[in-house]
């Protein structure tokens, strides 16, 4: 947490946005112009960790951002994306990023996973007795 980026390295004049949870900047590196990160306020590690209160705050604020970013630029769409627990980058805590897309902005184009084995029958099963 003490070498948290998020906890410890924000500059109040990197924030253009605030929510009760959550705090809006520009990515400093961002993989398209205009790609936001939404940063939680408390350090949580995973969507886990959020309560029902951020969680309502969260998905309120995502249709905003989407919502403004899609009537007032000439985009394709959005991509919200947010990565969990250990795929976190470290140093980081629980953020969501909002990429402006493009049609044919190549934003797969990079993504060739290593394969690993999941055997999607027994995904399923496992979710849906668990949910
Ligand atoms: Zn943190």
């Amino acid at each position: 947490m003490r070498e948290c980026i998020f906890c410890f390295g924000l500059k109040e004049n990197q924030i253009f946005l605030e929510t009760d949870f959550f705090k809006v900047l520009l990515d400093k590196y961002p993989v398209q112009n205009g790609h936001i990160l939404i940063v939680a306020k408390e350090h949580r590690m995973s969507l886990k960790e959020l309560t029902d209160a951020e969680l309502v705050d969260l998905i309120y604020l995502e249709k905003r951002l989407v919502t403004i970013i899609e009537n007032h630029f000439e985009v394709l769409g959005i991509t919200v994306l947010q990565n969990d627990a250990g795929v976190m980058q470290q140093g980081t805590h629980f953020h969501v990023h909002i990429v402006p897309r493009y049609q044919n902005d190549g934003f797969y184009d990079n993504q060739v996973l290593e394969q690993h084995e999941l055997l999607t029958d027994n995904l399923i099963q496992i979710i849906t007795e668990h949910y």
